[in-house]
């Protein structure tokens, strides 16, 4: 036997009792006499004791010991002396005189220490993850995690829900990214898509008269990765019948709220808060703002109006917004601090970043512009107070809340006004389409099975073809509402769904508005048009993104704290050396030729 007890669960209540425990050796301190080790496994980390009185063939044994050597060990647990109880471990207050040791596999130096390791850099980290993955850090997070699956798992269960597994050598299902390609050997000159998500699966089980599925699944997107996201990563996908949007959210908080409940001990305030999409981008110039702060961005288009500042009439004229935030107590900045604020706001796009500080009068190179009044106007509108600054974006609406947006969680986390905690936050009535200028085409802004609203529904099956052939941008098409939410927490969207087309002509009409052919959309998605046709009841679902919600819920700073065995930037595996090159056999074999540039 290796071990009858974990080392992480000694305590006073085992003293006097004879224990085999077995783990790696953490520290180890010869102090020639006795030698002292800390032993630890997955559950923590206790102190042994090696002494020629106890034992001297387990003691002469480990004089040899060194970090990461993997061991068992048998003892008496003992109390530790007076004096030398270590308050920081659970297992402080005893120590195992050990009276045989096993050494069961030795180890290598290790290329950074597990105590050092946060300072190791990642991609070393990451080729060694089993040693990264040792430390009590990570494991915590995949404890977290394996909680939050089991406590979504059960919940889903509880409510009805079936888990049913969905192909990964499938056809493109479309989220919006690029997809990996797998050749198919028996089909010559044929590809597999990897799932971007189970989406249209998911549906056809709702036709399938499967009524509430859910899967815990990988999913797979070839895009630009950035921290908060892997080439491949998992979903709580969820899919249900005859339901509603409404339905759907509370569904979704209640799963919410166990795991937290279940998994951290945290009560997380329910019901969640709603914003539509338009109040949203109004009121925090994003679509997943951060609730943990206000710092709402303020109109000044009015009284804008009443000023002489060309800047700002030019916007207002071209149909464009004036809109301001509210530095708290940075009147004090300095020329050089204010011009690294312009400077950002021009990184995320602006032309500039027009400022007034309130300093007893007003200070700006603005400030002529205006009537005193107007800034007056313009200060208790945003409540400003002396010593603060008032920032101003004026451009086209997209750019005037995308900058504001930013700028407002650069503020806040200057300004410190960031609090602890966890703050959910629905967004909903998204627009259906979003215009691709490049493309000069519609595409959906969620995916294209989703509903639109009623009045959207009407509207397009009234629409003849050459509307929807039409390929301009148009105000009518750009006004469509789709019956679409998504789930933020702390500024991260971490899930979101919709209600779906559950009619063949609607998803028709959808495809064409998207520029997609019927012939296209009969070899792409002349499956689910199939399906649809058959008696496919209404249907709505969501999927939350879990690694990215564990993320959140470990406090880790990036995703790849949470993923076992994660890709780097550039979607590579440090530890494997995926992606890598295959011999020709291989390639002849599934009929590839490599067209490389030189
Ligand atoms: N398939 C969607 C996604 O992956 C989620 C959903 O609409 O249920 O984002």
């Amino acid at each position: 036997m290796f071990r009858d007890k974990w080392c992480g669960e000694m305590r006073d209540g085992h003293i006097g009792s004879e224990i085999n425990v077995a783990g790696w050796v953490f520290r180890r301190r010869d102090h020639g006499g006795l030698i002292f080790v800390d032993l630890r496994d997955r559950s923590g980390i206790v102190q042994v004791v090696f002494s020629p009185d106890v034992s001297g063939e387990a003691h002469a044994l480990a004089h040899d010991l060194r970090s990461e050597y993997v061991i068992s060990v048998c003892g008496e647990v003992r109390r530790r002396p007076e004096g030398t109880e270590n308050t920081d471990m659970p297992t402080g207050r005893v120590e195992i005189y050990a009276s045989k040791l096993a050494v069961l596999n030795e180890s290598a130096p290790l290329p950074f220490t597990l105590d050092e390791a946060a300072e190791a850099s990642e991609t070393l980290r990451l080729k060694y993850r089993y040693l990264d993955m040792r430390r009590p850090e990570l494991q915590a997070n995949f404890i977290l995690r394996h909680k939050v699956a089991k406590s979504s798992r059960d919940y889903l269960d509880g409510e009805g829900f079936l888990e049913i597994e969905t192909p990964m050598l499938t056809k493109s299902t479309p989220e919006g990214a690029r997809d990996y390609l797998v050749p198919s050997r028996l089909n010559p000159g044929s590809f597999y898509a990897l799932p971007q998500s189970p989406q249209i699966f998911k549906q056809i089980l709702m036709v399938a008269g499967m009524e509430r599925y859910f899967q815990i699944v990988k999913c797979f997107r070839d895009e630009d990765l950035r921290s908060d996201r892997q080439p491949e990563f998992t979903q709580i996908d969820v899919e249900m019948s005859f339901t509603d949007r409404d339905e759907i959210i509370g569904l979704t908080e209640g799963m919410i709220c166990k795991a937290f409940r279940d998994a951290l001990g945290v009560k997380v305030d329910s019901p969640f808060i709603r914003l539509t999409y338009k109040e949203a981008m109004e009121r925090f110039g994003s679509d997943k703002p951060d609730m943990r702060f206000g710092l709402e961005l303020v109109d000044m288009a009015d009284l804008a109006k009443k000023s002489s500042f060309k800047v700002f009439l030019d916007a207002l004229e071209s149909g464009g917004r004036v809109k301001a935030i509210l530095g708290k107590g940075m009147a004090g900045l300095s020329r050089k601090e204010v011009d690294m604020l312009t400077e950002d706001a021009k990184a995320f796009g602006a032309k500039g970043l027009a400022w007034i500080k309130v300093k007893g009068g007003f200070e700006s190179p603005i400030a002529k512009f205006f009537p005193e009044e107007v800034l007056r106007e313009m200060a208790a509108r945003i409540n400003a107070e002396d010593g603060d600054m008032i920032l101003f974006v004026a451009d086209t609406e997209g750019v005037v809340h995308n900058v504001l947006g930013r700028m407002r969680i650069d503020l806040a986390k200057k300004m410190d006004l960031i609090k602890e905690g966890f703050k959910f936050l629905w967004v909903t009535d998204f627009p259906l389409l979003e215009w691709d200028g490049e493309e000069k085409r519609y595409a959906a802004m969620h995916h294209p099975f989703t509903s639109p609203t009623d009045e959207g529904i009407a509207w397009m099956l009234q629409m003849t073809d050459d509307v929807f052939s039409a390929r301009a941008e148009s105000p009518e098409l750009s006004a469509l509402t789709a019956k679409a939410y998504d789930i933020v927490l702390n500024g991260y969207e971490v899930g979101g769904g919709s209600i779906r087309i559950h009619r063949k002509d609607i998803q028709r009409r959808m495809f064409s508005l998207l520029g997609i052919s019927d012939e296209e959309a009969n070899a792409k998605f002349g499956f689910l048009l199939d399906a649809l046709q058959y008696g496919a009841p209404p249907h709505g679902g969501i999927a939350l993104g879990l690694d990215r919600l564990i993320m959140l819920m470990a406090g880790a700073a990036s995703i790849r704290e949470v993923i076992a065995f994660p890709k780097t930037q550039k979607a590579f595996c440090m530890m494997s050396g995926a992606p890598s090159t295959v011999d020709q056999k291989q390639l002849r074999e599934l009929y590839l030729k490599l067209n490389l540039p030189l």
